[in-house]
């Protein structure tokens, strides 16, 4: 072990105390470093002094220690993609918590932080970067491809702005979590190894925006993947945004730059893009493949009944991946509109818009490829294919989901009556009743083609929302007096309505909203419960008769329930999760919550308590941004 790894004089007395009694691996990971090796980094001695920084991808920063770090948690299938043994960690608890804090740094590793921009909201908000996540390098996996190690939340960075460069122990559980549940849910994402916990180092935050700052501990998460590109790492070249002000860090430098960073990606991480037709080049052909990618990722998403909370450009993969985890939420009574981000108050990243959000950021990525990517060539490809290509890849999942096509088919048009059925059930049953989005495609696979509906009806109306929670959903943006207002200016002066902050079509759905919302009061649960019932009926003998005789139902149950979960992580169940850990120091609940995400489709694993949709307290509990 080399000396010049540590950093302070804390970590090289921590290390010898900790050699002496414990087993030291001597070369646990073998670094490649591929990013500090193929970009010259940035040089400032500073490196960890907030600050904008311009012409460099990546600066070089040092973690920052945190006081008695102990290791929460550890995922094992995680671990071993970078051959990392749990057994070995919980034998080495002590040695393997410093590292995974980044109190000691692995040898052989160059940490760094990585440079980049985003679009957040809609607004182009400059350079954002890693300001609290730090790579400390990558390794060769048994495949032969990479993978980066990050911490999340090791400290302060040059791209920390005002903030403190930690994570609190809520989001990194959500973080942790939520990684390895999206894994084994098939969806690519990043993934996390470890949580590793400081019960002394603790920071300030606000957790619900609402004026009531605590001290709340602090967590790293150790999280993988390939590479940690975004789409805003091409957009530190923006010339100054009107709207915003500002301006990518290295605007100007884009001859430079651009197709070195673009050579970086496509190098390493894009090797077997089958070659282009000419006249496409390389670069065509990679936007190309991550626009599939993406594709591929939101549909996952919208299948899975997955929030994101944040699509901002700098939230999104250059990979195609899941990444950065904070306020997200899985869907539960259905809801189109659901927002699973406390700071979204136009509903911008809701369930609904999740795919058209995928294609504005592309487009903005479109402009900062441009020239490498000509822009107008980018531009019309995104028109022409995106919402073909999603459909496509989104009604093929449904199709599965349904049973229309059992696994092991290849991927065909449906047939009219099958889209119907789709479109019905996700544009009318679904939004009508209700019901909970995970155990409705369960409760679906117990269908039989003649035979009786009674026992599925019961358990689909037993599984759609009360009418409380329904009045929750609709509940109108405006007073009442305010909407009466709101319907004569409609009638009579619809011009005046921008004052409202709206056009005749928000005015419409207010007011319709409105009037959902007042029948809700004078219906009882059982009328309610009697619409649901009819309203599934009628679907399901609809479904009935679509179903390909030619698969047996047995065969049709199996399939659906390799694609439908039976778990998905609540957000009420990873609060009780939060609750345990922060209260009383008891992980119990994340490592049981690990071990059903890990087995997401199991009948047997999977506590009959884990599968209910969310009680009062936690319905559609709205996740701050404050992490
Ligand atoms: P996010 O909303 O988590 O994607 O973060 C947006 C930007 O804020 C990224 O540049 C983050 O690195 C940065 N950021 C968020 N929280 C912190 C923090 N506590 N310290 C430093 N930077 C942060
Ligand atoms: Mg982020």
């Amino acid at each position: 072990m080399k000396l010049k790894h540590f950093t302070t004089y804390h970590q090289i007395r921590r290390t010898f105390s900790t050699l002496m009694v414990e087993p030291l691996q001597e070369e646990p990971l073998k670094f490649e470093n591929t990013a500090a090796n193929y970009f010259q980094l940035d040089p400032n001695p500073s490196n960890n002094v907030p600050r904008q920084v311009r012409g460099f991808a990546y600066s070089k920063c040092t973690p920052t220690p945190v006081k008695n770090p102990y290791i929460a948690s550890l995922s094992e299938s995680a671990l071993n993609i970078i051959g990392l043994n749990k057994a070995t960690l919980l034998d080495n608890k002590q040695l393997y918590a410093d590292y995974l804090s980044g109190n000691r740094l692995f040898p052989g590793s160059i940490p760094i932080s990585h440079n980049y921009c985003g679009h957040q909201f809609g607004t182009f908000a400059g350079q954002l970067g890693d300001g609290r996540a730090i790579t400390l390098g990558d390794v060769k996996t048994g495949d032969g491809g990479l993978m980066e190690l990050q911490l999340k939340g090791a400290g302060k960075t040059p791209y920390s702005r005002q903030a403190d460069g930690r994570a609190v122990l809520r989001s990194s559980v959500r973080e942790y979590l939520c990684s390895e549940a999206m894994h084994y849910l098939g969806i690519p994402t990043s993934r996390a190894a470890s949580l590793v916990v400081s019960d002394e180092t603790k920071v300030q935050r606000d957790p619900l925006y609402s004026g009531n700052v605590i001290w709340e501990k602090c967590a790293i998460v150790m999280r993988l993947a390939p590479s940690f590109f975004r789409f805003g790492s091409f957009e530190v070249f923006k010339e100054r945004d009107p709207m915003s002000g500002r301006s990518g860090p290295s605007v100007g430098l884009q001859d430079d730059m651009l197709q070195h960073m673009l050579d970086f990606v496509l190098d390493h991480f894009y090797a077997d893009l089958p070659i282009p037709d000419p006249p496409l080049t390389i670069y065509q052909s990679f936007f190309q493949e991550l626009t599939r990618r993406t594709v591929k990722m939101v549909s996952h998403w919208q299948c899975v009944g997955y929030v994101h909370g944040v699509m901002n450009t700098d939230n999104m993969s250059i990979l195609g991946l899941t990444i950065d985890y904070g306020p997200f939420g899985f869907m539960e009574y259905f809801n189109p509109r659901l927002v699973s981000n406390h700071s979204d108050q136009e509903a911008r990243y809701c369930y609904e818009n999740q795919p058209k959000t995928c294609k504005y950021n592309l487009k903005r990525l479109a402009e900062a490829l441009d020239p490498v990517v000509p822009l107008a060539w980018s531009m019309e490809y995104i028109d022409k294919k995106y919402d073909e290509m999603y459909s496509g890849e989104y009604l093929d999942m449904m199709a599965r989901k349904l049973g229309f096509k059992i696994q092991g088919q290849a991927k065909a048009e449906l047939s009219d009556a099958e889209f119907q059925l789709i479109s019905s059930l996700m544009g009318h049953v679904m939004p009508e009743t209700a019901t909970d989005f995970t155990n409705t495609f369960r409760i679906l696979s117990k269908v039989t083609k003649v035979g009786p509906l009674d026992e599925v009806l019961d358990k689909l109306v037993s599984y759609s929302a009360p009418i409380e929670h329904k009045k929750a959903m609709n509940k109108p943006h405006y007073a009442p007096g305010a909407l009466l207002k709101i319907k004569d200016i409609l009638e009579n002066n619809p011009h005046v309505l921008a004052m409202f902050g709206l056009d005749p079509d928000m005015a419409r759905k207010e007011l319709e909203l409105y009037e959902k919302y007042k029948a809700f009061d004078t219906q009882s649960e059982e009328a309610h419960n009697l619409k649901n019932r009819e309203t599934w009926a009628k679907w399901l003998i609809q479904y009935q008769k679509v179903l390909n005789p030619s698969i047996t139902d047995q065969a049709r149950a199996e399939s659906m329930n390799k694609v439908n979960p039976k778990f998905i992580l609540r957000n009420y169940l990873l609060e009780q999760a939060i609750r345990a850990a922060d209260d009383q120091g008891d992980y119990r609940v994340v490592e049981d919550l690990l071990r059903m995400a890990s087995d997401p489709y199991s009948e047997e694993r999977i506590s009959e308590v884990s599968v209910q949709p969310a009680p009062k307290w936690a319905y559609e509990l709205c996740v701050s941004c404050s992490s």
